[in-house]
């Protein structure tokens, strides 16, 4: 492994206002998780700060709602475009302070300038409907309206991509932003507000607040002037938000924890299963809403998979995420994530659950001065906390069942209901339990993620409205009926 220094000047960020670039109250240290070094500085706003945010969308709303769909698509497009143009900056800005490999970082970025680009197209397709009346002289419309400021809280396992998720489609619908970044990662994303107003978004449209949930992102979410909020993290933030929203009646989209079963019935195409199975345990380090959290595989072939997925996760290589060659897992971002996963794995221990593969830090060599955790692979019940809480970690218990019934009873068992996935040769019969299962995705035969034409929901308590697709921006649309008198004298 190549060894990865931290950079030679720290990368520091700044938070955009009204359209100009302004310092922080204060500042923060950004640690790269992989070394423990310090990489950046990002600021820090202040409660002033972050009512200024506010007060600069709410008046750049009116111009903005009202400026011609096109010229709104056009300033999307700009925003993909210097997305693009700055592509290799930003991916490594996010390994460093998010800690996944290269590449995922560069897919992360492109998936990003995709939403901005899907998002244009569909910035000049709002539309409304005329509605019949009783009486030929009575017009009724129904026209769809921006809601006014959105507030877009995001989380750091994938900082850019979920954030541009909530920026684009609140930007095509109309609306102003103010986003706010994780503290654990915030400088790829304001460094992407920076480069937007660098690429001619007129001011106040996109502004930018940085700091601690608590503090910065408390303040933005309870500010009256705030009429949406589109938060993507833990469940039990969502939670608090959605009561904070309450006081006040504003719109809210919540994207929240996940516990992704994964059920393998005995006719499952097998080396796509296995495949899969790696793909979706150990991505990003497992930090993933849609991690596969607990696999459901039926007895005649549960030894034969887990040996398989056991084999292929031992030799997962662990590293740097700028290093070449390139790991296929970085670190784990937090400390914090880090004790969750050494704790669901205690616990799996105290069960007597069998560890398969890994269920220790990794800390050979460079790997020492980082949070890095070993893929590992339990073959344990249902009652293990892994199976039962998100571990958001490079973990993944196998569960053994009899059949299809026993394997849906016990997915739809938890809270979660973000996704699910289903391996089966029997399109039939994956047809019929795809309806039966009760989360907002369901993938048969595949582990596709997150992607911009599709919607992407989390039932149950794992969220509410609606992210991606033409739907995710809806979410940030009002209906207003508007009914006609004509026959007047
Ligand atoms: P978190 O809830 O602690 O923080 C997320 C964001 O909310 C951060 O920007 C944070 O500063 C802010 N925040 C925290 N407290 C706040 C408050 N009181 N008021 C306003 N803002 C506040 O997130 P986390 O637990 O670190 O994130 C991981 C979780 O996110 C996991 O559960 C994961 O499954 C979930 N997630 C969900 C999706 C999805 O699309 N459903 C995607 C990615 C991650």
């Amino acid at each position: 492994m190549t060894s990865q220094a931290a950079p030679q000047t720290l990368i520091s960020g700044s938070l955009v206002i009204a359209g100009r670039a302004v310092a922080g109250a204060a500042a923060d240290e950004v640690t790269d998780p992989a070394t423990g070094t310090v990489i950046g500085i990002a600021p820090v706003s202040s409660d002033e700060q972050v009512d200024d945010a506010v007060q600069s969308a709410a008046q750049a709303f009116g111009p903005w709602a009202a400026l011609p769909a096109t010229k709104r698509s056009a300033h999307l497009t700009a925003i993909a475009s210097w997305i693009r143009q700055h592509a290799a900056d930003l991916a490594t800005t996010l390994t460093l302070e998010q800690g996944k490999p290269r590449s995922e970082a560069v897919g992360e970025v492109d998936a990003a300038a995709k939403a901005f680009d899907y998002y244009a197209a569909e910035a000049v397709r709002v539309r409304g409907e005329t509605i019949p009346t009783g009486s030929p002289t009575l017009r009724s419309v129904a026209i769809r309206q921006p809601m006014g400021v959105a507030a877009a809280i995001g989380t750091w396992n994938y900082p850019l991509g979920i954030m541009a998720w909530k920026i684009a489609p609140a930007l095509a619908a109309g609306c102003t932003v103010v986003a706010k970044p994780a503290e654990q990662t915030p400088l790829t994303v304001l460094a992407v507000v920076a480069g937007a107003a660098d690429a001619g978004l007129p001011p106040g449209v996109l502004n930018s607040v940085s700091g601690t949930g608590a503090e910065a992102g408390a303040r933005l979410a309870s500010h009256p002037l705030v009429r949406k909020i589109s938060f993507t993290g833990g469940t039990a933030t969502g939670r608090r938000l959605l009561h904070m929203a309450a006081d006040d009646i504003k719109s809210v989209t919540l994207e929240l924890g996940g516990h992704s079963p994964m059920i393998v019935l005995a006719d499952a195409p097998m080396d796509l299963a296995v495949a899969d199975a790696v793909k979706r345990s150990f991505r990003n380090a497992g930090q993933l809403c849609n991690s596969v959290n607990r696999v459901f595989v039926q007895r005649s072939v549960a030894e034969q998979f887990t040996e398989r997925v056991t084999e292929r996760a031992a030799k997962l290589t662990l590293g740097h995420g700028l290093a070449d060659p390139e790991p296929n897992l970085g670190p784990l971002t937090t400390a914090d994530g880090l004790a969750r996963v050494e704790a669901h794995v205690a616990d799996a221990r105290a069960r007597g659950a069998q560890i398969r593969t890994g269920g220790s830090r990794a800390t050979d060599g460079e790997l020492a001065g980082g949070l890095f955790y070993q893929p590992t692979v339990v073959v344990g019940d249902g009652e293990l906390l892994m199976a039962r809480e998100e571990t958001f970690g490079p973990v993944v218990p196998v569960i053994v069942v009899e059949d299809a019934d026993e394997a849906v009873a016990r997915a739809n068992s938890l809270d979660a209901g973000l996704v699910s996935y289903l391996y089966t040769r029997d399109l039939r019969s994956a047809t019929l339990l795809s309806e039966r299962l009760e989360f907002g995705t369901v993938n048969v035969n595949n582990v596709g993620g997150g992607d911009v034409p599709f919607p992407y929901a989390g039932w149950k308590h794992s969220g509410l409205g609606i992210e991606l697709s033409r739907a995710g921006m809806e979410e940030y649309l009002r209906v207003k009926h508007i009914r006609t008198e004509l026959g007047y004298q």
